[in-house]
């Protein structure tokens, strides 16, 4: 039992020795690195996924409005509106200042076709909660449509849209008050049409200009460029598709550095109908610069919606009678 256990450590004692001697002759060798080096590789294919991922949120988060994580801001978008009185008016400023509420960094341009700024546009400007311009210029009376005029008579809102351009040109254009190299993204948006918030995402990358789909336009379902290979090629459009660019005003947004270059570009009123939108394009951009958006042209976010004129038959007759409705209440 004795000689057992002493043989038992001796055994015990010469393995331990042994061990010892092998790590010693281990540290002096050098080492086969790729066994060493996996854990590393391991490491940096780990972080470059992280990476990947964190990229591709950053652009997410940029295509949802939020702020990005790179160092330079989303531009900013201007939206030219022009607007007239008449009994719709506050019902259409109304939804088109909640929609503008859910677009970040939107900047609203609110160009009334009036002697003066009206009160009515200005307390709802002033309640809106959004960021806003207030100008007015009134359209020439020769240039006006009369009433009982057909609508595609004459151009509505241009000289508006010109203040508007004005406006931005003086406010935004003076060099070295970029708004700390801000950039940004003009927009004209009538008063009375319907816009999905996802448009603005769409066309917040505007390089130079871009183009998508306007629904219920032009006596067609939807007008539209069409792309080939991610190229604007032709347009379908019902009427007169050989136009330079036979968009509608809904239908493209501009980059607020080229229309910063090109200081006299802006929509000529004399323009022939339909030729509105060309006259404000043709000396910015050739038909294959554009910028196809919304699925390469293959989606509708924004509609040329008209508001029915509301009839005031009884409001007439009871006002004849004295009894209309109290004037102070606003509509
Ligand atoms: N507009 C204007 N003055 C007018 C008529 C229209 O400023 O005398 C504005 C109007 O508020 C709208 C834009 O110009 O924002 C286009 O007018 P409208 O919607 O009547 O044009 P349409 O839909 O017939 O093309
Ligand atoms: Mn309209």
């Amino acid at each position: 039992m004795r000689l057992k256990l002493k043989t038992v450590f001796v055994l015990y004692f010469l393995v331990s020795l042994l061990g010892l001697i092998y790590a010693l002759m281990q540290l002096g060798q050098r080492c086969d690195c790729t066994e060493h080096d996996a854990p590393k590789e391991r490491t940096i294919s780990r972080l470059r996924g992280e990476l990947r991922r964190l990229r591709e949120r950053a652009k997410k988060s940029e295509v949802a409005g939020q702020p990005q994580i790179e160092s330079s801001p989303p531009p900013t978008i201007f939206v030219i509106t022009p607007t007239y009185a008449r009994l719709v008016q506050k019902a259409e400023l109304t939804r088109l200042s909640q929609t503008f509420l859910h677009v970040p960094r939107l900047h609203w341009i609110v160009v009334e076709d009036s002697q003066t700024k009206t009160p009515l546009v200005g307390q709802l400007l002033a309640q809106s909660g959004l960021s806003y311009t207030h100008l007015h210029v009134a359209t020439a009376r020769e240039r006006k449509l009369q009433e009982g005029d057909p609508s595609w008579l004459k151009p509505r809102g241009v000289e508006q849209r010109n203040e508007g351009l004005r406006w931005l040109r003086e406010d935004r254009g003076a060099p070295g008050d970029r708004r700390g190299g801000q950039s940004g993204v003009v927009y004209f948006a009538d008063d009375d049409n319907t816009y999905s918030l996802r448009l603005f995402e769409e066309m917040r990358s505007t390089r130079r200009v871009s183009v998508w789909p306007v629904g219920l336009v032009g006596g067609m379902k939807y007008e539209k460029p069409v792309v080939e290979g991610g190229k604007v090629v032709r347009f379908h459009v019902g009427w007169r598709p050989g136009r330079p660019f036979p968009l509608d005003m809904a239908g493209f947004a501009v980059s607020l550095e080229l229309l910063l270059a090109n200081p006299d570009s802006r929509f000529d009123g004399d323009a022939p109908t339909g030729f509105l939108e060309s006259s404000l394009l043709q000396g910015l951009v050739t038909a294959d610069q554009l910028e196809p958006k919304a699925d390469n042209c293959s989606k509708v976010l924004v509609w040329h919606t008209r508001t029915e004129k509301p009839k005031m038959k009884r409001e007439d007759a009871l006002q004849a009678q004295g009894l209309g409705s109290d004037p102070a209440v606003e509509v």
